[in-house]
């Protein structure tokens, strides 16, 4: 399946309070900035040094830097921006929370910060770049940026099993937001299917308004992180079914239950349940950088290693999207922080070399 046909949650803020992310009352210094498309009048195109794609800690993180180093970035985050900590619940591992951070709030403040210094949001999707030549230009909302310098920081979504019963109970009882939809489920039995850290999290996040939360994974080992094992294992509410693939999802209307199969012996089960979480992973966010930017063998985008500098020169790429094997909201944030001072001293040599070739030329004509 294609990006662009990823199947999206049916309420992807569902219902979150986004309060916080108006500027903070009486900071002297926030200012109030754009939400809609930049444009420079006329529909003339938008000229940056730096553009950054994508408002999730790798973007926003990269738009404080820029901010700071007085490159006026535009940070372009898509129409629901945030990335994937909007559908993330407690966040108890970023550094500075001890006693944790609600992952939309962790965004808002993030967000805050980069308006603080002066980078200009819009929310839109870019939906086509041409990163030929530079200028780079890119389409948002029917309006063209140019930029010296772009960021990719795009991240990535959530997978689904691909199952036509999943997609057609998607919203009556299957999602993959249990921060949007858990709420809905107060005394019910559901699913959650998966074995990484996400599944962890998100069957213990359930365990708040569920009766129960079967954990449901297709091999009898679990990739998540010991400390959430022993957490999701030793829960009251949480019974584990291990070996066992989700083979059809139950339901005309909403969801009924699951028809399992068993991946240690012959046979299939059914499984009664009101609704099902399905947390399998992530897939990136790089459908319009396909055709321009080199990816790896897992379809991430590719960065060269030592920096975030991509397979085009002036292009960066920084956080999930070409992040297949750390993928935290803290790495994404480093990551950001990276491309933003290989942008700055990018744009430093470029404009260094530009202007000795100006007086190399007018030496030569004198
Ligand atoms: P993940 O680690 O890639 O785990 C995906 C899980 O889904 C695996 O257990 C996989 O099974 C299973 N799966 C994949 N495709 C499936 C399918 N078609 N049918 C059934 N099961 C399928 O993804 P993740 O859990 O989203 O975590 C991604 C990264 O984010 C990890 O590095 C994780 O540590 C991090 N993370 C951290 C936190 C936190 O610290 N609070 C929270 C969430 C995520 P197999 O095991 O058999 O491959």
């Amino acid at each position: 399946m294609k990006d662009d046909q990823t199947p999206r949650t049916r309420s992807p803020l569902g219902g979150l309070n986004l309060n916080f992310l108006a500027p903070v009352a009486g900071d002297e210094a926030a200012v109030s900035m754009p939400v809609q498309p930049a444009t420079a009048g006329g529909g003339e195109p938008v000229e940056a040094r730096v553009v950054i794609v994508g408002s999730g800690p790798a973007g926003l993180t990269a738009a404080i830097y820029t901010a700071r180093a007085n490159l006026e970035p535009i940070l372009i985050g898509g129409i629901v921006g945030g990335g994937q900590l909007m559908i993330t619940s407690d966040v108890e591992n970023y550094p500075g929370f001890p006693n944790g951070v609600q992952g939309p709030e962790l965004m808002g403040l993030f967000r805050s910060q980069a308006e603080r210094f002066g980078a200009r949001i819009v929310d839109a999707d870019v939906d086509r770049v041409d990163l030929g030549s530079r200028p780079f230009r890119l389409w948002a909302a029917g309006v063209e940026y140019r930029a010296q310098a772009v960021i990719v920081a795009t991240g990535a979504e959530a997978l689904w099993l691909g199952l036509d019963s999943e997609t057609r109970l998607r919203g009556r009882g299957v999602s993959a937001c249990a921060t949007c939809d858990g709420f809905f489920f107060r005394e019910k039995e559901i699913g959650v299917v998966g074995g990484g850290d996400s599944a962890l999290e998100e069957a213990l996040f359930l365990t708040r308004f569920a009766s129960k939360v079967h954990l449901i994974h297709r091999r009898d080992g679990f990739r998540g992180s010991k400390i959430m094992q022993d957490r999701a294992a030793s829960h009251p509410k949480i019974q584990l079914h291990l070996n066992r693939t989700i083979e059809e999802v139950l339901g005309k209307e909403h969801v009924d239950g699951v028809r399992l199969g068993k991946t240690d012996e012959p046979g299939e089960e059914v499984l009664e349940l009101d609704g099902l979480f399905i947390a399998i992973g992530h897939r990136p966010n790089v459908a319009v950088f396909r055709d321009w930017l080199e990816t790896d063998e897992k379809g991430y985008l590719r960065a060269d290693g030592a920096t975030t500098a991509s397979s085009i020169d002036g292009v960066f790429v920084s956080g999930d999207v070409d992040d297949s094997r750390y993928r935290q909201a803290v790495t994404a944030a480093g990551e950001g922080c990276r491309a933003a001072i290989d942008v700055e001293r990018w744009l430093e040599s470029q404009e260094a070399h530009t202007a000795q070739k100006l007086e190399t030329g007018a030496a030569t004509a004198r």
